[in-house]
């Protein structure tokens, strides 16, 4: 029994990798099946990056920005329709066509700068994902609109890898796309996975620890990119209505549940709605869970996941149950 024990264990080292893609670091652990499964990953995730990219001129998405009209390969028709449906779903919180209200503030080349009210307002009158029409694998948009897929990326290569891993006969993997975990699978020795959720003052420490299973766990805070003037702080996440920072007393949003994409968008659009409407677009739904960190020290976790939460030694933090 004990020599098997331990065949079982020495046969279940995982493999790994770590890379650069989407504008931050990833790291894959990847537990059985074929050999190779974390390269193919790997390079599943890369090719997605070079088409979906907007700051990147070969991408299709900066040539869609720029032509206004283009056939596009399936992962990106695929990512796209989902993403305009996320649109429709979450109201005036998400919006893929914040491209140009990003790039005036300098979030794409770190040249920040404060645009004037009268800026702001003609970013705003920009943004409208109802201005891109699909037609077939071909998109159109106006004049004035471009894509953003930042908010979505992460979460369709979660998808995409979840895919990768089911047909290369993984057993369980631990992806970290960069603030989006993905967790598949069921690890060798049946524990349950652990996921630390990175503290907005110090992202290389964690306030919390979640246990779960299979599921994708979806993280927006104003920490990954910011910067700050006079003492006030302009994160990278934008209310579209304003075509502004989002300063709504939220430091961190996390999203639990098995389909990355719409985690990622709603780690995105709870953020802009803030506690009170965040809090009303979990009751009316239910079918995700949620752990949301405010300036002040309060942590709002859902029930479903109420129990599988742990604070971190040192973090006084006054904790909410949602039900
Ligand atoms: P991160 O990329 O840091 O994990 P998010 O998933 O929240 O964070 O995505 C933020 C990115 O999404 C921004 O950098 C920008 O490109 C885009 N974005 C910002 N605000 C919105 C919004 N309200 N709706 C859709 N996309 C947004
Ligand atoms: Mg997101």
């Amino acid at each position: 029994m004990m020599i098997l024990a331990l065949c079982a264990c020495t046969s279940m080292q995982p493999s790994s990798a770590s890379f650069q893609a989407m504008d931050t670091l990833m790291s894959l652990k990847v537990y059985g099946g074929n050999t190779n499964l974390c390269d193919t990953l790997k390079s599943r995730i890369q090719t997605l990056d070079g088409l979906l990219d907007a700051t990147d001129e070969k991408s299709e998405i900066a040539r869609l920005n720029a032509e206004k009209s283009a056939a596009v390969s399936e992962d990106t028709d695929a990512l796209l329709q989902r993403s305009l449906t996320l649109c429709e779903q979450l109201g005036d919180s998400f919006d893929i066509t914040v491209c140009p209200a990003v790039r005036a503030w300098g979030f794409t080349t770190g040249d920040y700068r404060i645009p004037s009210k009268d800026e702001r307002k003609a970013l705003a009158d920009r943004i409208d994902y109802r201005r891109v029409k699909a037609d077939h694998g071909t998109y159109t948009l106006s004049a004035q609109t471009e894509l953003d897929l930042g908010a979505v990326a992460k979460g369709y290569a979660a998808d995409i890898s979840a895919d990768l891993l089911r047909d290369g006969g993984a057993q369980a993997a631990v992806l970290n796309l960069g603030g989006t975990i993905a967790l598949y699978g069921k690890k060798p020795d049946g524990s349950r996975f652990s996921v630390g959720i990175a503290d907005p003052e110090n992202p290389a420490a964690y306030f919390g620890t979640l246990d779960c299973d299979a599921c994708v766990v979806a993280t927006s805070g104003g920490y990954e990119r910011y910067f700050e003037r006079d003492g006030k702080r302009y994160i990278h996440i934008l209310d579209p209505k304003t075509a502004a920072p989002v300063e709504n007393g939220v430091r961190s949003v996390t999203i639990v549940t098995d389909d990355g994409t719409r985690a990622d968008a709603l780690s995105t659009a709870l953020f802009v709605m803030g506690l009170d409407k965040a809090t009303d677009y979990y009751r009316a739904h239910r079918d995700f869970d949620l752990i949301l960190l405010t300036e002040n020290d309060e942590l709002y976790l859902t029930e479903g996941i109420f129990d599988d939460f742990s604070l971190s030694d040192g973090y006084d933090y006054i904790v909410h149950r949602l039900g």
